[in-house]
């Protein structure tokens, strides 16, 4: 490649530029706040796991883990891989770091960067973000319940309109075995009209089949048996109730039979909340029980439910324009180099009662000035020459209607920094 080629970002992978990134930010602000309410803690684990983490915890024969990962050996040999998802870490490091030994539950959440090798479209990325929460420890519905209803207050609070809630339990140790072998069944049946991804998960997986994407193999999947009316007793009766505690918050959702979700390590409940403004990549984020998971990483029994959600597709969902908002309160424009250091002055001033400021950072025409000013988006300019230092008043200009007006330096704080403490 040439010396002078651009270099671009990797495909699948971008940027979040300004003004986006400040709605990335409130997004992640509010997350934390709702999360504080509801007891939940922040945990950050590493990007990169060993393999055989998600091999075990995730699924062998998922798509993630089949097709998707960012897997490479290591100098020493060991194969690595670049998270696809956060679950499977959390629990690995509620194991090592022995949290079940502390009573009650663990409530845990964590925000970051997830990478699968996926086909690239809109709203979906080989580099996309997600939002987490795990409660680790009990396997009473009633956890369900509260961490269903925390995301509502979290959807709420950031004023996402049009969204639905898909819930389903997807049984137990006990009850799907059974389920499987059925589903098995009738697969035999019609498995030579499958799609070859669903013709394999016929001997390897067959509750795979039921997340296949493949339009033609829709109506088939339609008409396989549901895992409702095999649920054990236990099974059932959790259902029944987090049904029952969710309706009691209000909260609305339609039970979707055939939902499995794409990872292996779900048991019982299992939920998804779509959104009528994301196209294809429709769902918004996912979730649900998997008590087994700890003992398949090794590690004592410790029942946990979770939920995941996709930051990049939040954002598209609440779309950028109506919630940008100015990263700038006051742009200072200089003319001369004794009012550059006046304005600096002025600036680290402001800056430390926490107002956002912009300086000129070259001696340019008040014009151009003016210009860069409203391109950034600040809503006043502060013109800072020799005759405004003298005088210790300064002119003020609002970008909005163009009004001028002359301001003394405790007026300009008052204004902008709020009444001294
Ligand atoms: P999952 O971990 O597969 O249950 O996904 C949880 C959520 O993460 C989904 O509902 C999506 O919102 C989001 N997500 C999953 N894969 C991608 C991707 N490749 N790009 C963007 N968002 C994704």
């Amino acid at each position: 490649m040439s010396r002078h080629q651009p270099i671009r970002v990797v495909k699948g992978m971008r940027d979040i530029l300004p003004p986006d990134s400040a709605l990335w930010g409130r997004v992640e602000h509010v997350a934390r706040e709702v999360f504080r309410a509801y007891a939940y803690q922040e945990i950050r684990t590493p990007i990169v796991e060993v393999t055989e983490l998600f091999a075990r915890g995730v699924g062998q024969d998922t798509d993630i883990v089949t097709k998707e990962m960012y897997t490479f050996d290591d100098r020493d040999g060991s194969s690595l891989t670049l998270r696809p998802e956060a679950t499977a870490s959390v629990v690995r490091s509620y194991i090592e770091n022995r949290m079940h030994e502390r009573p009650g539950v663990k409530k845990l959440f964590y925000m970051g960067p997830m990478f699968r090798r996926e086909r690239p479209q809109k709203g979906r990325y080989r580099q996309f973000y997600q939002i987490g929460a795990e409660a680790i420890g009990s396997e009473s519905p009633t956890v369900d319940a509260e961490i269903i209803e925390m995301l509502f207050v979290m959807l709420n609070r950031l004023n996402l309109q049009g969204a639905s809630m898909l819930v389903n339990s997807v049984g137990c140790a006990q009850c799907r075995p059974v389920f499987i072998e059925r589903l098995r069944n009738e697969l035999e049946k019609i498995k030579d009209q499958l799609c070859l991804d669903c013709q394999r998960r016929t001997v390897t997986n067959p509750l795979r089949v039921l997340d296949c994407k493949v339009p033609e193999d829709q109506p088939l999947i339609e008409s396989l048996p549901v895992l409702s009316g095999l649920l054990c007793e236990g099974c059932k009766q959790h259902f029944d109730e987090v049904q029952s505690y969710l309706n009691d918050r209000k909260i609305p959702f339609v039970v979707s039979p055939r939902m499995v979700r794409g990872l292996d390590y779900y048991t019982r409940t299992t939920f998804e909340i779509v959104h009528g403004n994301l196209g294809a990549q429709n769902a918004l984020l996912g979730g649900g029980r998997y008590d087994g998971l700890s003992e398949d990483l090794g590690g004592p029994p410790a029942p946990g439910i979770g939920f995941s959600i996709g930051e990049d597709r939040f954002i598209l969902a609440l779309g950028s324009a109506d919630n940008a908002e100015s990263s700038v309160d006051l742009y200072i424009a200089w003319m001369g180099e004794a009012a550059f250091r006046h304005a600096a002055e002025l600036a680290r001033e402001l800056r430390s009662h926490n107002v956002a400021v912009e300086v000129a950072s070259d001696p340019v025409k008040l014009k151009k000035s003016l210009e860069i000013a409203s391109r950034l988006g600040a809503p006043y300019v502060l013109i800072v020459g020799d005759d405004e230092i003298a005088q210790a008043r300064y002119a003020l200009k609002n970008l909005s209607n163009s009004e001028q007006q002359t301001v003394s330096r405790e007026e300009l704080f008052q204004r902008f920094a709020g009444p001294a403490s």
